[in-house]
């Protein structure tokens, strides 16, 4: 089924011109060889010239989507990106992720799309020449590593690798889990524990993210975890024995690492939701559209009321979603700071929201939900894995809870409601 969208009244210019466009490429260059784009979902045996066609189909469509000009839409234009502002970035968003998988062919792909942002905001210009601009033209890959086995990831002040200064280097000792991309990547931004007593505007053990490159003595990849059932995956345990790299790897200044962290989680919140958005509206076409055809017990799915319930419970999810997200990219616009507490409660509830859709996509398809012939299967993982990354549902909720206590002691109470 293909996107089915006109201009929203009241939207800016810009914005419904970036929806359609996309909607309208997604439509002729993605929907019709899906199939063949992503061919490593397909549940039987995948011959070499499947691969190789694949690929070669992949590469002339980031030719296409380059040629339209909706290249990299998180990225500033004078880094070749879109430029887009976030209300517009989040739209886009909405109708990339229809197609699973396609904001890869936009050139936008976690981790490297977060850590570009970083590098565009904090980075030297030695370190732009030197990883930001092969990773913006794909000649560089790359992970972000915080995450820890050993200490609570959900809270991050809790982390235990150090890098301490020597000379002119620092020598970096950890281990870190759940690195994602790390089979594929050149280097790592890894948040470390700085000890350097002597650094300017710092105290001793600092968080701080240092640029490793993957192949530096001492970094060990211990594994893919495999996740959901699957032997392997690209999200690494990885050692940090005794590993070391020029001072000049600190990626903004010494003991700026959780704010650059934030940084990068707090917009990545905001796109990963819109994200989910527009597989939420995927599956919820496919449950339409099943309820509209499918007959048992002599009448149509359409015609069953608890079927209409899946519908309009699923209507609801995601137009509250979708509202929740909007209004989140529309305060950051603003430079509003009251987004902070948006965004948690967007993390919070959208990818909650996703499951509950796909869920019931997948009861109205019976067995062919859970088949690899639909992508159900895995946005329902997908959906499921949200609820941890980027901060679990928990951590979220105590800050959306503070917050608004906070307000209603400085007795503005009805703040929100602006
Ligand atoms: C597929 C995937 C990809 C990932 N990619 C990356 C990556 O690229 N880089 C990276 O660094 N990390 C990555 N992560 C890790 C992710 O960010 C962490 O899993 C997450 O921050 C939670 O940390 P944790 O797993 O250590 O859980 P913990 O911190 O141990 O928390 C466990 C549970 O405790 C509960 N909890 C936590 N705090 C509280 C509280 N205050 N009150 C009540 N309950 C609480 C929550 O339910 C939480 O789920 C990835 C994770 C997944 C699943």
């Amino acid at each position: 089924m293909p996107i089915n969208i006109s201009p929203i009244p009241d939207l800016p210019d810009h914005v419904n011109d970036v929806r359609l466009r996309t909607a309208a490429f997604i439509n002729q260059e993605i929907l019709p060889v899906e199939d063949r784009l992503f061919v490593g979902r397909r549940g039987h045996s995948i011959t070499d010239e499947m691969l190789a066609d694949s690929k070669a189909l992949r590469e002339s469509v980031k030719v296409k989507v380059k040629a339209a000009g909706l290249w990299a839409p998180h990225l500033p234009q004078e880094y070749g990106g879109m430029g887009l502002d976030f209300l517009a970035h989040a739209y886009m968003n909405e109708i990339l992720a229809y197609a699973l998988g396609a904001a890869s062919l936009f050139g936008v792909v976690a981790p490297n799309s977060g850590n570009q942002k970083i590098l565009v905001k904090y980075g030297t210009e030695d370190q732009k020449q030197r990883w930001l601009l092969p990773l913006i033209d794909g000649t560089m890959q790359s992970g972000y590593s915080m995450t820890e086995p050993d200490n609570a990831g959900s809270d991050p002040r809790s982390i235990k690798t150090t890098a301490v200064r020597d000379g002119d280097d620092y020598v970096i000792n950890g281990h870190k889990w759940f690195t994602s991309n790390g089979l594929e990547a050149d280097f790592f931004i890894v948040m470390c524990r700085v000890e350097d007593p002597t650094a300017e505007g710092s105290r001793s053990g600092s968080m701080s993210q240092i640029i490793v490159p993957t192949d530096t003595p001492g970094v060990e990849i211990v594994r893919g975890i495999g996740i959901w059932g699957s032997r392997s995956s690209d999200h690494c345990e990885v050692k940090y024995n005794n590993v070391r790299v020029p001072a000049d790897n600190v990626l903004g200044r010494v003991g700026q690492g959780h704010e650059a962290a934030q940084d990068r989680l707090g917009a990545g919140r905001v796109f990963h939701c819109m994200n989910s958005v527009g597989q939420m509206w995927r599956a919820f076409d496919l449950m339409v559209e099943r309820a509209l055809t499918r007959e048992v017990h002599g009448g149509l799915l359409k015609d069953k009321q608890f079927i209409q319930g899946f519908i309009a419970d699923s209507y609801m999810d995601l137009q509250t979603s979708r509202l929740l997200t909007i209004r989140a990219a529309e305060m950051i616009d603003r430079g509003d700071p009251r987004a902070r507490t948006e965004i948690s409660a967007l993390k919070v509830y959208v990818p909650a929201a996703f499951h509950r859709v796909v869920d019931r996509a997948i009861q109205v398809w019976g067995a062919a939900g859970v088949s690899n012939d639909l992508p159900l299967a895995a946005m329902y993982l997908g959906a499921r894995t949200l609820r941890l990354a980027d901060g679990p549902d928990e951590v979220h909720k105590i800050l959306i809870a503070k917050n608004v206590l906070h307000s209603y002691e400085r007795g503005e109470s009805w703040d929100f409601a602006r």
